[in-house]
């Protein structure tokens, strides 16, 4: 098992250290800022735009953790969403935005470790991940899996698992349906998109436990709750949220 988990990783190994010399050769211009990139910042965004990125801060509603609410929200106030909190790390938009771009669609994994340690620097003081029995990240379908060649969500949520010591569950949960992307849609849409997309595989590793779902942003909440209430069907404990990021209207 152990030589077989090793040799998978080596290709993104390569690939890492192939991004970082390519990087390291052409300092590029800052993908956010356009300024020129030094070579001891990290790759494609500058040291200032990392640091201007607005992370999220209470108060927030209760529930779906909308920012600058107190209590419950309006929307959760008359219907409440199926999972127990939702709380992201930042607002969507500038560096996130760019970073996660590219890291998502452009395939830059060597990004990944610089927003977990965000993540994991900015975790919401009401969203303690030691107090979950899984992490669990949102899965994407293996076709998807196959062009991208990563889940964004899985390593992140491998990220923040490691660093808590909690146990991560990548295969008690499947995406059995392929649906186009979601960003591809408008609102209508993406709500029938998403339905019946998730299957539960394991439903005696979900019973009873406290479950923390990961996923890279959250803008209309569809395929989150379609997770949550997928995830219901074997009566876990509690399910929270937590997304790297998060658009105003989510
Ligand atoms: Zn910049
Ligand atoms: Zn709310």
């Amino acid at each position: 098992m152990g030589s077989k988990s090793i040799k998978l990783q080596v290709p993104h190994l390569f690939r890492e250290i192939f991004e970082t010399a390519v990087v390291f050769l052409y300092p590029a211009n800052c993908r956010v800022c356009e300024t020129s990139l030094e070579v001891t910042s990290l790759p494609y965004i500058c040291v200032t735009c990392w640091q201007d990125i607005q992370f999220l801060e209470p108060p927030w509603c209760d529930i779906c953790g909308t920012p600058n609410v107190k209590g419950l929200c309006d929307e959760c106030a008359v219907s409440p969403p199926p999972y127990g909190k939702l709380r992201s790390i930042a607002l969507y938009q500038t560096t996130i935005q760019q970073a996660i771009h590219l890291f998502k669609f452009e395939k830059k994994r060597i990004l990944a470790q610089h927003l977990i340690q965000l993540i994991n620097a900015h975790i919401p003081v009401d969203c303690a991940i030691t107090e979950y029995d899984f992490i669990l990240p949102v899965p994407i379908h293996k076709r998807r899996l196959w062009g991208r060649g990563f889940n964004q969500s899985t390593l992140l949520a491998k990220g923040i698992a490691q660093a808590a010591g909690v146990p991560i569950l990548t295969d008690a949960l499947v995406r059995h349906r392929h649906t186009v992307a979601q960003s591809s849609l408008g609102i209508e849409a993406r709500q029938r998109n998403i339905i019946d997309a998730f299957k539960i595989r394991k439903p005696n590793v979900i019973r009873d436990k406290r479950i923390l779902i990961i996923d890279d942003i959250i803008t209309t909440g569809f395929t989150v709750c379609e997770v949550v209430n997928e995830l219901w069907k074997a009566d876990p404990a509690e399910i929270d949220v937590l997304t790297l990021a998060r658009t105003l209207q989510g």
